[in-house]
């Protein structure tokens, strides 16, 4: 039986990882499960589970959670804070972390989760893309496994995994698929007046509300390119994006050779977690089976350079090294966090970002605390520059 906590179980991600786990409830039983505000889902996530511990990052949600679970699940210790979330990341019963709390706010559990030698279910891409080197050093220097959950890198590496060759040194390129977003199409002069409902309504994959939105800019295979560079120790010009509608090839990997290996399936989160779950073996999961002949024909575009200035953004600021990815992270969620709430228009987005990065230096990304506090920094400095932005 493999003890799990959830980070981030009322999100997209952590709903579909318990979906997985119900299923399979013999190898995996829950220990923790974590949420900031939720508390509808995370009460009957809690009463449904019964995990030992149930942490809400607000204060004031946890209070209510206690009150809630004091008559019909006494025995499920309610805690809050960041505090809480680490201590759940770190227990000595705890064998596999999900890691699906979106943005910063789980780097700090995440880091606990690798620090102490636990199988880290990666999704939250913000956490590497953030702290890099720091990270896949605390990952190497702890024993801890990480597996890609992210579908782009899981599939890489399930196709490095299958020619049994863990070193890159064989490897030419990847090629990392991309649907395009709600927007492949849109005339450019459109983009400017699009809404977060837009945003968010993504062809293939139903996603939480900031992921959506970094899929409408690309900003998302921004990350995605980061986070693989140092997944795989691939330098970032061999890694390529490839517009890919169908969303049916979840990325591929081109070795010296000339061969050319992908992983495909249906656009299901289920996939890419049971395989976390379960590897090196595999599971059942109630996924759709694929279905080419229902598909019938594959697509693949460039991604057009003025459409997507995102792209370019996440590849400068890989360039300069440092903490200059974290303040890439911090801007563009800050912007995002105000395109939904109305406050910056879509196209601003960009604007933003490329304004934060010419203006907060990068330092060496030695230290944690160098990261957060570039973090801090860029975040200050991308609510300034909206401030003086007219929607
Ligand atoms: P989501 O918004 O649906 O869920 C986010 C979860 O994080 C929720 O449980 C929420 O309670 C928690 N959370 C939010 N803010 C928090 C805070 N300040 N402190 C503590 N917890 C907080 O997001 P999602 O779509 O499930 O994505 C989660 C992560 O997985 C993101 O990093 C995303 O990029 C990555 N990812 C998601 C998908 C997908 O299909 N949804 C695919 C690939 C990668
Ligand atoms: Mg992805």
């Amino acid at each position: 039986m493999k003890e799990i906590t959830i980070l981030g179980s009322t999100g997209s991600i952590g709903v579909n990882t318990l979906d997985v786990i119900s299923n399979h409830l013999d190898k995996f039983n829950v220990r923790a499960l974590t949420a900031n505000t939720n508390l509808d889902i995370f009460v009957e996530q809690c009463f449904k589970y019964q995990p030992e511990y149930a942490v809400m990052t607000d204060e004031a949600s946890a209070s209510k959670l206690e009150e809630k679970l004091k008559k019909k699940a006494p025995d499920i210790s309610v805690l809050a804070g960041i505090e809480g979330l680490v201590k759940v990341a770190e227990l000595d019963s705890v064998d596999y972390v999900m890691a699906a709390i979106v943005g910063a706010a789980g780097l700090l559990p995440t880091l606990a989760a690798a620090k102490s030698g636990k199988r880290v279910l990666l999704a939250n891409k913000e956490a590497l893309v953030m702290s890099g080197k720091l990270f896949m050093d605390t990952i190497a220097g702890s024993n801890s496994e990480l597996i890609p959950i992210d579908s782009e890198h899981n599939a890489i590496f399930q196709c490095i995994a299958d020619t049994n060759n863990q070193e890159n040194a064989s490897i030419r390129s990847i090629m990392l698929t991309a649907s395009g977003g709600p927007f492949l199409n849109t005339p450019i002069n459109e983009l400017a007046s699009k809404t977060p409902e837009q945003a968010c309504k993504h062809p293939k994959w139903k996603m939480g509300r900031k992921i959506s939105v970094d899929s409408a800019t690309m900003m998302n295979k921004g990350l995605e390119i980061i986070e693989a560079s140092w997944l795989f120790n691939i330098d970032p010009d061999s890694i390529n994006v490839v517009i890919h509608p169908q969303s049916i090839i979840h990325s591929l990997v081109e070795y010296k050779d000339g061969s050319v290996l992908a992983q495909l399936g249906n656009p299901d989160m289920r996939i890419p977690i049971s395989f976390g779950l379960a590897w090196p073996d595999r599971i059942e999961t109630k996924v759709e089976r694929l279905d080419l002949f229902d598909i019938s024909q594959f697509d693949f575009k460039r991604p057009e350079e003025d459409r997507f200035p995102c792209l370019r953004l996440a590849r400068e600021a890989i360039k300069q090294g440092g903490t200059s990815s974290a303040i890439l992270n911090a801007a563009n969620e800050v912007a995002v966090n105000e395109f939904l709430n109305n406050n910056l228009k879509f196209t601003d987005i960009a604007i933003v970002i490329d304004s934060v990065m010419s203006n907060v230096a990068q330092n060496n990304a030695s230290t944690l605390d160098v990261i957060l506090n570039d973090d801090k920094l860029a975040r200050a400095q991308a609510k300034e520059v909206i401030r003086g932005m007219k929607i």
